[in-house]
This record gives structure tokens, C-alpha cells and sequence, in this order.
């Protein structure tokens, strides 16, 4: 085989590799990286938050209503008791029953406003948890599915790996270097295909001497004037 032609398979089991390689990192990169399971996950904290000071705040108001309704069960006591005669201290009193109750009346509306925010928070929060179990169960198994691709792409990889070393042996120091170097500088592209006197690569018409020269050429390298890769003609 043409040498040019040896540098052309080469370079398709390169651009093979290549493909491989992106895909294999781009897998890995998901599979550290889940974004549907860490949204849930912090959506499902933000609802267990809300919860839990929903609870507090119910809990809060429940235990402010039995304080104020103790005290007023005790000067209710002492108001009905006949003990308070003085008129002026039995006024005081009935004063400050009325207003002990007007507050018992506000914190229990209070209390049941909070009982249903309460209600509310912890509908949410069941939803919540229903949601990061579903976003798990859906991570597990593209885990798995993934993981499975992975070992897959591990496989080839190591497999064009043991090729590409085995045709690199065969071929001629020089011109192993030349299409590593070109592979760096031209984009993975060292070698072009020439069709219908065009450089596939650059799109230059080459002239009927380059052409020539690449058709006819069994050892030599012919390069490509424009862009300087090899040229490999194809029909
Ligand atoms: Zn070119």
C-alpha cells in the first residue's frame, strides 16, 4: 500500500479514537454530574425547611394561646370568686379579662392560619420526597445504563489503542513525525483525500503536477501546496 494511503487508515482509526475519547469523557462528566437529582435534592431540602418552620411557628403560637388562656381561666376565677370588692380593682380586672380575651381570639386565628401553612408545608414536602425518589430512581438507572457504555467505550478505546501503536511500528520514522506534528497543527487532519482534483481538506484545486506526483508517488510524502497536508487521491 501506498504510503500516503497507510497515513489515511491511520488517521481514521485516529479520528475514530478521537470520537471515542469525547464521547467516553462527556459520559464520565455526566455521571459525576447529575443535574435533574441535584435540583431535586435541594428542592426536596428548600420543602423540608419550610416544614420544619411552619412546625415551629404553629408550635410557637399554640404555646403563646395556652399561656394567655391559663391567665385568663385565672382572673376569670378571681373575678367570679366574690373576692375583688373594691370597685375600682373589680374594674381593673374585668378590663383586663376583656382584654386577655380579645388577644385569645387573635392568637387562636393565628394559630389555625399557621395550622394550615403548616398543612400546606408539609403537602409540599411529601411532593418533594416523592419527586427526589423518582429523580433517584431515574439517576439509577442511567447509572447503570451509563456505566455500561462506559466499560464499552473502555474496551474499544484500549482495543484502537493496541492498533494504532501496531500500524504506527510499521511505518517510517519520518513520516510518523510528519503526521503527528500535522495532526497537532491542522486540527486531527494530517492527511487529506484529493477527489475530483480538490484537496478535501482545504478545498484547493491542486495543479496537474501536484496531482501528478501524489497519484504516482509510492514512498514519497505529496503535500498539499495550500494548506501542507499529505495528499492520499481517492479516485
Ligand atoms: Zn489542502
Amino acid at each position: 500500500m501506498r504510503l500516503a494511503a497507510r497515513l489515511y487508515r491511520l488517521q481514521q482509526l485516529d479520528l475514530d479514537l478521537d470520537a471515542r475519547r469525547a464521547r467516553r469523557d462527556a459520559l464520565r462528566w455526566d455521571l459525576q454530574n447529575d443535574t435533574a437529582l441535584e435540583q431535586a435534592r435541594s428542592q426536596w431540602e428548600a420543602a423540608e425547611r419550610a416544614w420544619r418552620e411552619a412546625e415551629a411557628a404553629l408550635r410557637r403560637a399554640e404555646d403563646e394561646s395556652r399561656r394567655v388562656r391559663d391567665k385568663l381561666r385565672r382572673e376569670e376565677t378571681r373575678l367570679y370568686s366574690g373576692e375583688v370588692t373594691h370597685p375600682k380593682e373589680l374594674q381593673a380586672l374585668q378590663l383586663e379579662v376583656q382584654s386577655l380575651r380579645r388577644r385569645l381570639d387573635a392568637l387562636e386565628d393565628r394559630a389555625v392560619h399557621l395550622l394550615l401553612q403548616a398543612e400546606e408545608a408539609e403537602a409540599g414536602r411529601a411532593a418533594a420526597r416523592a419527586a427526589l425518589e423518582a429523580a433517584q430512581a431515574a439517576w439509577e438507572q442511567r447509572r447503570a445504563q451509563g456505566e455500561q457504555t462506559l466499560a464499552r467505550l473502555e474496551r474499544e478505546i484500549h482495543d484502537l489503542e493496541a492498533q494504532r501503536a501496531a500500524r504506527l511500528q510499521e511505518l517510517p520514522p519520518a513520516a510518523r513525525e510528519l503526521y503527528e506534528s500535522l495532526r497537532q497543527r491542522r486540527r486531527g487532519v494530517a492527511v487529506a483525500g484529493v477527489q475530483e482534483g480538490s484537496c478535501l481538506a482545504c478545498g484547493a484545486t491542486l495543479s496537474t503536477a501536484v496531482l501528478q506526483r501524489a497519484r504516482t508517488a509510492v514512498d514519497e510524502l505529496v503535500r498539499c501546496p495550500s494548506c501542507g497536508r499529505i495528499l492520499n487521491p481517492l479516485d
